[in-house]
Parts: structure tokens; sequence; C-alpha cells
């Protein structure tokens, strides 16, 4: 059976179930463990939602926005995500976890899409209640990705879908080697791939919040299946 390797967070219980519920086993990674240490006997790595990213990492000052960072998680992850693709690892990153993705392979990130994005939908509600797997924009998905194939049975052909949101920052300068596979109707990167490996993903949304009903199930599977052949 595939072992995934989660990255920590506030969060997790979704990543976990998301994962366990297609047949993957789970260990979570800390920033206390060594890279190759937590990459020892793991199919493939699930990086996971938090807290921004310290822009210093990708050259930038720090916008105003951007209030709660951890650069001792930003080092770590980007650390595990580089050794994990030079291991040609499935790679599995949602929300920060795309931006960790970029970053740690030379892309930058808009760091406030709502002042930096003129014209840009919500992409975090701020009035509550609203509960974790609310929808709040399309996404539109490129043509012949990895993302339109795992989705395509779900969608039947067409390229559009509605998913939940919750960032406040997104793709500005892609990463070498990384194609974009799926943009909100604003113009803001929700997926991104690297279509030299059979599975590197990366998305904006949370799939995660999903695994009770199972819409973004596919994701999971085909990502624990890659995990497995390795
Ligand atoms: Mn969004």
């Amino acid at each position: 059976m595939a072992l995934i390797g989660i990255t920590n967070c506030r969060k997790i219980e979704d990543y976990r179930q998301a994962v366990l519920h297609v047949g993957g086993d789970v260990r979570i990674l800390d920033p206390s463990s060594g890279v190759a240490e937590a990459l020892n006997g793991i199919g493939g790595v699930l990086l996971t939602g938090g807290e921004d990213i310290e822009p210093s990492f990708y050259a930038e000052a720090r916008h105003s926005s951007v209030t709660e960072v951890d650069p001792q998680r930003d080092e770590f992850e980007m650390a595990l995500v580089r050794e994990a693709r030079a291991r040609k690892l499935p790679i599995f990153a949602i929300c920060r976890g795309l931006q960790v993705l970029n970053v740690a392979f030379g892309g930058t990130l808009v760091q406030d899409i709502a002042s930096q994005v003129p014209g840009s939908l919500e992409h975090r509600f701020t009035v509550p209640p609203h509960q974790p797997f609310d929808l709040a924009h399309e996404v539109w998905i490129d043509k012949e990705t990895l993302l339109s194939r795992l989705m395509n049975e779900r969608l039947g052909g067409a390229d559009t879908c509605d998913v939940n949101s919750r960032h406040h920052q997104a793709v500005k300068q892609l990463a070498a080697g990384f194609q974009i596979s799926a943009t909100a109707p604003d113009g803001v990167v929700e997926a991104i791939e690297d279509p030299s490996v059979p599975f590197c993903l990366g998305v904006q949304w949370h799939p995660e919040n999903f695994w009770r009903t199972g819409e973004f199930r596919s994701l999971f599977e085909e990502f624990v299946e890659a995990a497995g052949k390795t």
C-alpha cells in the first residue's frame, strides 16, 4: 500500500481522511525531522495549506497583508519538495502547498490578490458563517493536462468546475518546467503541474474538504495510485 507523507498543518484531518479514503497510508511530516528521514519509505508527498511563505524566499519585501509566516516550515517544505521531485516521487500540493512548490523551483507569488490583481474575484470569504466546502468561484481547466484528465469523468467533457477558495496569494511568475493547468475567470492561477513526470500537481483550492462527498476523489485516487508505483 502507498505511504503518503503529509506535511503537518493546523487542519490536518481532512487531508488525512482524503488519503485514507482512497486506500493510502499516512505519515505526518514535521520540520523536526530531516528531509531524508521524512522521505524514508514514502511513496508520495502531499503539501498542505497554511500561512503565507516568507517573501524573502522569492526575493520580495513583505506586503502589509502578510502578517503570519513560519520560515522554518517554509525551509523544511521547500527542501522536502526539491528532494521529492529529484527522486521523481508523486507530489500533490494544495493551496499554500502549490505556492511552496512554485517558490521552491524559482517561481514568485502575488502577495495579495485583492489589492494586486485588478478586478479580482473573491478568493477568500470575508463574511462568516461559511463551510470549508462552500463553492467560491469557477476554474477553467486547460485541455491536455493531467488535471483535465483527472477531472474528465466528473466533468463529462466540460472544462469548467466550481471550487472552494481560501487564499489571498497566488502564482505570479511560474517556476521553470511547470505549466498552468487551471485559472479562475479573473486570471488568477488555480492549478499548476510538471508535465515531465506522471504526477506532480498543485491546486489552489481545497479538494480535501470534499472527502465525504467525493467531488475531487479522482485527484487523490490517482495520486495514491502513482505513489504505490514508486
Ligand atoms: Mn481561488
